[in-house]
């Protein structure tokens, strides 16, 4: 008997076909704590980016499960919406994460967006590097952003036209999506999309 990894209470389990065959990722969570998320099925314009998908809202089931994944490092909970992220990713485009810092990662003990797609069966290439920002310690976030690119191609990658996916867990500003596929572009992608499992309202 499989357990929701959120509440603890039973799941019931009634195989499927596709659960049988290993297509379905298996239930993580239960039904109870399923319908606190909420689907935010958004997908807008930006000029940079061929389209912009989000899954989820960000409400308060899922500020409780990204602190419990990234801060508390749960990496069990990296399946809870496999089935989710394949449904928008499968297909023939190169699948791009958002890399994290290596310091970062260190901190964090596993890259959280990798995980995710990892989870999800999702083959996914590492394209992008995070440039080191330390050396700009003393300006504010804002100013560093628009100092200098976030990114650049990792070395030795070659860049076609595309389709390539950038994928990060969550959406506020987009300027970190922005910034990559800033990149992507200027190095030669001409079909860029993204997707992000939420999308949050940024705070004013
Ligand atoms: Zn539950």
């Amino acid at each position: 008997m499989n357990h929701c990894l959120l509440c603890e209470q039973p799941i019931a389990a009634f195989p499927t076909w596709s659960g049988l065959l290993g297509i379905e990722h298996k239930k993580d969570i239960c039904d109870d704590c399923s319908k606190n998320f909420q689907h935010a099925d958004i997908i807008d314009d930006d000029p940079l980016f061929d389209r912009i998908t989000s899954i989820y809202t960000y409400n308060d089931a899922m500020r409780e499960y990204l602190h419990q994944y990234k801060f508390l490092q749960d990496i069990a909970l990296a399946g809870v919406f496999a089935n989710e992220l394949r449904a928008v990713l499968k297909g023939k485009a190169t699948v791009v994460p958002i890399p994290m810092h290596p310091e970062k990662k260190i901190e964090r003990t596993f890259a959280h967006v990798d995980e995710l797609l990892k989870r999800a069966g999702i083959p996914f290439t590492h394209l992008l590097e995070k440039v080191d920002t330390a050396v700009m310690g003393e300006k504010s976030k804002e100013e560093r952003l628009a100092m200098r690119p976030l990114f650049t191609i990792k070395p030795g990658t070659s860049i076609g036209p595309g389709p390539y996916i950038l994928v990060d867990d969550i959406f506020t500003t987009g300027t970190t999506l922005r910034h990559a596929a800033t990149v992507l572009r200027e190095a030669g992608a001409t079909q860029v999309e993204a997707v992000t499992l939420i999308r949050a309202e940024p705070s004013h």
